[in-house]
């Protein structure tokens, strides 16, 4: 659906470190996974690069849970 918003979880790569550095909301038309963006992360105390991971996974499968016919639920 367009304009729904889901959750980034950022993470820092260093391997080292991985420390989750903050989440953010995007919307779904604007999400990119692939980012080479440096963010300052407080564990490193430096500049790092960013890796992203989408958190909001449970709209998704809701979603999936609402199209079954109610008879199915008793089956789950
Ligand atoms: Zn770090």
């Amino acid at each position: 659906m367009a304009g729904d918003e889901i959750e980034i979880n950022i993470f820092c790569t260093k391997n080292e470190c991985r420390a989750k550095i903050e989440t953010v909301s995007v919307k779904k038309e604007n999400m990119m996974l692939t980012s080479s963006e440096k963010i300052f992360c407080p564990s490193c105390n430096e500049d790092v690069t960013e890796y992203r991971e989408i958190t909001g996974r449970s709209e998704s499968r809701d979603e999936e849970l609402n199209t079954l016919p109610a008879s199915d639920y008793m089956n789950l």
